[in-house]
């Protein structure tokens, strides 16, 4: 075993210098069909049987899970270096003339891209991928109108997902060679692609191709470049989505645009043996056939007697003398490409072997194509048999419809319209068939399809009608109607407690009658048109034969409310002053709404059954609000003042606030806020809203008046202040109380005799004020002139007078305090004429700091200022 290592070793060191994995080819033996199908396919790559010997590929891993099975196995050379010498390579397009060379993968793009340059009106070329080593999955377009979605059955056959099966690869190349230049020239080719769109990927697997490098197929591996095989990598119907790990990059491409595309039939080449091998792989016949296993065997036997007619003898005859298989019969595959296809998008897709050899020499290349012309067109001619057409709605749009044959279809054999052109195509064998065409939001068709043989070719084209949900609302007065029997399009229904009937899968169409009925109210007949969902409103009129009066009495703490509006029926009254009022014959029914509603009282809704005479008491209670009191002094608050509101004292808290909360809606609500020292605050408020209401509590203090002369006190001087008028007692005061925090209280002191005098003050606390009279004749000021110049002033240290006489005159010059008592005589006596400047100086001790009044006496002219003396 170890020895038989080593060879392999040297044959593929090309191989393992590329990566960790390497690919084996080898053969072992194994008569145990079960053997084979559950354990041995699952490891490892079964590319044929013959008798009991078993030919498989495997990686590096998949060998060492195989090797622990204990089988003796023989290393084989690998198959695409056999022909080494006879492998000549296309290195030009011209080179390809004769369809005997392989191309290099550069002559292979150029060649892909030619097609569409020289056929741009039926070819059009897309890349559908690129692999891990950096190569396309190209795949061609081929019909007429190539730029067109048509309603046209779509083909589409692949090559060569084993990169060193490439017999297909070349004959896929050549295909389409043939059909783009056989257009218009030749019958069969026209006619397929006025009616078909055939789409062609020559290779699905270039990296396994080209491993030995791009100019060469010698070399070529049967997995891609992360050493995967392409075909046990697919979803699974009996195993899932990764029967053989994940979704390597060539699977998941060719995933996408098989749900891009809206395949009919389709066809995945391959070489090592030849055959046609048919659903499933998954599963052996005795287990589970295809529904249409004969529509497979029939055009796989039509395949397989084209190619053994045309081939060299013995030609497709290696696996079964008639050259057809059942997938699962011959060995089982699970994860491959033919049942992913088929379970999955509802195709018709088989494996086809095209020769023993599974890189021929290129020299042979001409008979294999020669040998499956014919062949390859005929499988893809079967999309158009059994029956086919397009599938739109009444208003002509295409619909994506399921197709589905009773007593026939199975396990997905199903098909669906196309999307995009609501067209469809469904292979069948000729029967008479009875067939469903459904679709959301339609009406399911069943509908009879004769196919009368293979060749038949029936076009059925269908046009499904929308169905749509109609809803009945029954109400009356706007409240739902309960219970009422609704028949619509042969159906009867109950309305439910919302009032509401609902008939789903109703048929677009014209003059759909109802009836609804229900005992106490009229009948509702009436018609319309369904043309979309729809919501019907009806409003059920009560029979006027069963009516009731219902009375409401309408109270609040047991007293009746007057004008009260109580809106009931679609009638709206007042209360009177009893509170009660009669709304009469008010039909039977139920869930009839009433509003209860006074200004300053909550409004009450509510719904009753009227079945009988009826008294319902309404019990309204006020709308309440909260009543905030914040009290405060020049911004600060004020605990414990005592607020009287609405039959409650309550005192503030730290805060200045206190609340009084549920009170009813009202005008007029009085308070009082006091609190001792301060002056009570009287006010009232109308609630129609929650209030905050900021009060200024003000306090109180005593005033008290000393009123003197030169030193003695001057009783029953009478002093106006705050608005009283009071006189001083013998000791020359007198008191005001309760007097309010303010500034600019007024005062005056007047006695006869005196001067008397004006003047204001701040109350901001208690307060004496002491007021000296000067007697009438001491002194009168006369501020009206001022020829008097008096400076520093203020002063300090000493004052200069200055004053200009017209003539030399006698003149006074004496100093008062502001309360009229003479502080000073400075001058007295004849004083020249023109300017005079006097300085006093020497009182500073004496003096003290306030505002003087200065008086200069000259001819019985007096002028005066007013002079500021500062220490
Ligand atoms: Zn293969």
């Amino acid at each position: 075993m170890k020895k038989l290592g080593i060879i392999v070793f040297v044959f593929f060191f090309f191989l393992s210098a590329k990566s960790q994995q390497n690919e084996f080819f080898f053969r072992f033996i194994e008569s145990n069909k079960n053997t084979i199908n559950t354990v041995i396919t699952r490891i490892i790559s079964i590319d044929r049987i013959r008798h009991d010997t078993v030919y498989a590929y495997a990686n590096s891993d998949e060998l060492k899970r195989f090797e622990k099975l204990g089988y003796k196995y023989i290393l084989l050379p690998h198959p695409s270096t056999l022909n080494t010498k006879s492998i000549s390579m296309a290195t030009t397009i011209d080179q390809m003339a004769n369809w005997d060379r392989y191309p290099t993968y550069e002559v292979y793009r150029t060649m892909m891209k030619k097609f569409e340059q020289d056929y741009p009106s039926i070819c059009k070329l897309d890349s559908i991928g690129t692999t891990t080593n950096g190569h396309k999955l190209y795949v061609v377009k081929i019909s007429n109108n190539v730029t067109v979605e048509e309603p046209e059955v779509e083909v589409f056959y692949t090559s060569t997902m084993h990169g060193d099966e490439t017999t297909g690869y070349i004959l896929m190349l050549r295909l389409i060679d043939y059909m783009l230049s056989r257009y218009s020239i030749d019958t069969q080719i026209t006619s397929m692609l006025n009616s078909m769109v055939i789409y062609i990927n020559p290779d699905a697997n270039p990296d396994g191709t080209y491993m030995g490098g791009d100019n060469t197929v010698s070399g070529a591996i049967r997995y891609n470049a992360n050493y995967v095989d392409i075909n046990r990598n697919f979803p699974d119907p009996r195993l899932g989505d990764h029967p053989n790990g994940a979704w390597t990059p060539e699977t998941q491409i060719m995933m996408n645009f098989a749900s891009l595309r809206h395949f009919t039939v389709s066809a995945n080449f391959h070489g090592g043996s030849e055959v046609v091998n048919y659903p499933w792989d998954t599963w052996i016949s005795s287990s589970k056939i295809h529904p249409d296993n004969n529509w497979f065997i029939n055009f796989s036997k039509l395949y397989a007697d084209s190619v053994q007619a045309n081939g060299s003898v013995g030609y497709f005859t290696d696996v079964n003398i008639n050259g057809i298989t059942n997938g699962g019969d011959w060995y089982v595959v699970a994860g491959g490409r033919q049942d992913y296809m088929n379970w999955w998008h509802h195709c018709k897709e088989v494996t086809i072997e095209l020769s023993m050899a599974k890189t021929p020499s290129s020299n042979l290349l001409p008979n294999f194509w020669n040998y499956n012309k014919a062949a390859l067109l005929g499988y893809l001619e079967s999309a158009t048999k059994g029956f086919n057409g397009i599938i739109t709605n009444t208003s002509g749009n295409p619909v994506k419809a399921k197709v589905f044959i009773s007593g026939h279809d199975a396990d997905s054999s199903y098909i669906y319209s196309s999307q995009t052109t609501g067209f469809y195509a469904r292979p069948i064998e000729p029967g008479t068939w009875q067939v469903t065409y459904s679709a959301p939001g339609y009406i399911s068709q069943t509908q009879n399809v004769v196919v009368n043989d293979w060749e038949a070719s029936v076009i059925k084209n269908i046009t499904l009608i929308p169905e749509y949900t109609v809803t009945f609302s029954v109400n009356h007065l706007n409240s739902p109607v309960l219970n009422a029997n609704v028949h619509f399009n042969g159906v009867d229904k109950l309305t439910s407690s919302s009032g509401l009937a609902i008939f789903t899968n109703i048929p677009e169409g014209t003059g759909y009658g109802y009836t609804i009925s229900l005992s106490g109210y009229h009948t509702a007949i009436g018609q319309f048109n369904v043309t979309d969902n729809k919501t019907f409103n009806v409003d059920l009129v009560p029979d006027a034969t069963t009516v009731y009066s219902v009375t409401f009495n309408v109270t609040h703490q047991s007293l009746p409310v007057a004008n009260a509006t109580i809106i009931f029926n679609g009638i709206e009254q007042q209360t009177p002053s009893n509170g009660t009022i009669v709304f009469a014959n008010i039909p039977q029914g139920i869930g009839y709404n009433y509003t209860v509603s006074k200004t300053g009282y909550v409004t009450q809704s509510t719904q009753t059954d009227v079945s009988t005479n009826k008294t319902i008491d309404i019990d309204l209670s006020p709308i309440t609000y909260s009543v905030i009191f914040t009290v405060k002094l020049l911004g600060v608050a004020i605990v414990d003042a005592n607020v009287d509101f609405n039959g409650t004292i309550k005192q503030t808290g730290i805060d200045g606030t206190v609340s009084f909360p549920d009170i009813p809606n009202g005008n007029g609500y009085g308070y009082t806020v006091s609190k001792l020292g301060y002056k009570s605050v009287i006010g009232q408020v109308d609630l129609t809203s929650d209030k905050n209401i900021a009060i200024e509590l003000l306090p109180l203090y005593n005033v008290i008046f000393n009123v003197s002369n030169q030193g003695l006190p001057v009783a029953n001087a009478t002093i106006d202040f705050n608005s009283l008028s009071q006189q001083t007692d013998i000791s020359g005061s007198t008191s005001f109380s309760n007097v309010v925090y303010g500034m600019g209280y007024n005062y005056s002191v007047s006695l006869t005799g005196y001067h008397g005098i004006t003047s204001q003050v701040d109350v901001l606390e208690n307060k004496s004020i002491n007021v000296e009279l000067t007697p009438v004749g001491v002194l009168e000021i006369d501020a009206s002139k001022n020829l008097l110049y008096s400076w520093p002033n203020p002063f300090n240290n000493n004052i200069n007078f200055q004053f200009d006489l017209e003539k030399p005159s006698n003149i006074n010059l004496s100093v008062y305090s502001m309360d009229g008592r003479k502080i000073a005589i400075i001058a007295d006596g004849l004083y020249h004429e023109g300017l005079n400047t006097i300085t006093w100086s020497g009182y500073s001790s004496s003096l003290n700091a306030g505002s003087y009044i200065v008086v200069l006496n000259v001819d019985k002219k007096t002028f005066s200022q007013i002079i500021v003396h500062i220490k």
